[in-house]
């Protein structure tokens, strides 16, 4: 039982092992979790099936675990909670939000030239399919993915969502709910009043706000921590070859959680050598708090 209402959470996609830069942000909700005396729960973000790595499904929560963080509630798996993401699709198509669109990729690109793009220079969709009045649509992908149409000037925080964004894939046409979607209805359904994640994250923020808007449901506090990047001053990832983080004894985690701490600027010493976990993470817990 938490002592507070918060309820924050880690949510991986298992496309890969744990990294130093997926760690620090785990540690960031964690210990923004703890310093609340809140709620920390893990959900993994299973959906997109072509590009998930079996091991890592099991892999994440083992490593997260050799480094003290365990879920405060059971595990959820976005795979076994499509009936809530069918249920917001059909919500969103109610308020006739929703249109098929069965455009590729190049044909996309190809207009792009003439179009702005969003800091994660995702492609912005030009609206070749968007109908000119708005209707429920039949919710069949076989045709084509289901994008949901974002009217003229609509800002979301700061963002420009109809020209930097544009109306956005929901249902992708492999059958596959995007991201913004299921991440919207979980942290919604899971109760989550804090999201403490990565700065790759935030150029989502905006459409993730506007989603829950037309969902009719509360918007969660959002912090974006910087990124762990590498000499290059690329992202870790796994197309960056970042090494997984696999601790063999509690000396080698609390190394790996120093790195961390480092990278969150908590301005711990390095841990000694008999220091236990309980011992390094109830220091780490005062320092953010002394941060936040
Ligand atoms: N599953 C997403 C990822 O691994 C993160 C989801 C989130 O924190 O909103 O990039």
């Amino acid at each position: 039982m938490s002592a507070t209402n918060y309820r924050g959470r880690f949510a991986p996609s298992p496309t890969g092992l744990l990294h130093a830069g997926s760690l620090a942000t785990a540690l960031a909700s964690w210990l923004d979790a703890r310093a609340a005396q809140g709620t920390w729960l893990i959900r993994l973000e299973d959906l997109d099936t072509p590009r998930i790595q079996t091991h890592a499904m099991t892999g994440i929560l083992q490593q997260l675990a050799m480094m003290g963080m365990t879920s405060d509630e059971a595990v959820i798996y976005q795979s076994q909670r499509l009936p809530f993401y069918v249920e917001a699709l059909h919500q969103l198509n109610q308020s006739k939000l929703l249109y098929t669109c069965s455009c590729s990729r190049k044909k996309i690109a190809q207009s792009r030239d003439n179009l702005p793009t969003n800091p994660s220079s995702e492609l912005v969709y030009p609206g070749f399919c968007r109908p000119v009045n708005p209707t429920s649509c039949l919710l069949d992908q076989s045709t084509g993915a289901i994008r949901v149409r974002i009217p003229t000037n609509t800002y979301s925080l700061s963002q420009h969502l109809s020209s930097e964004v544009g109306d956005f894939v929901v249902l992708r046409q492999d059958g596959i709910f995007t991201y913004q979607l299921a991440v919207v209805v979980d942290d919604s359904h899971q109760g989550i009043t804090h999201i403490v994640r990565g700065e790759d994250l935030s150029s989502n923020t905006p459409r993730q706000v506007w989603l829950q808007q037309q969902l009719g449901i509360p918007t969660p506090s959002y912090k974006h921590i910087p990124l762990v990047v590498n000499h290059f001053s690329e992202k870790l990832s796994k197309q960056t070859n970042a090494p997984p983080i696999w601790p063999k004894n509690t000396q080698e985690a609390l190394v790996y959680l120093h790195l961390a701490g480092v990278h969150l600027k908590l301005g711990l010493e390095k841990p000694s050598l008999h220091m236990t976990l309980a011992q390094w993470q109830e220091q780490a817990v005062k320092a953010w708090s002394g941060l936040t």
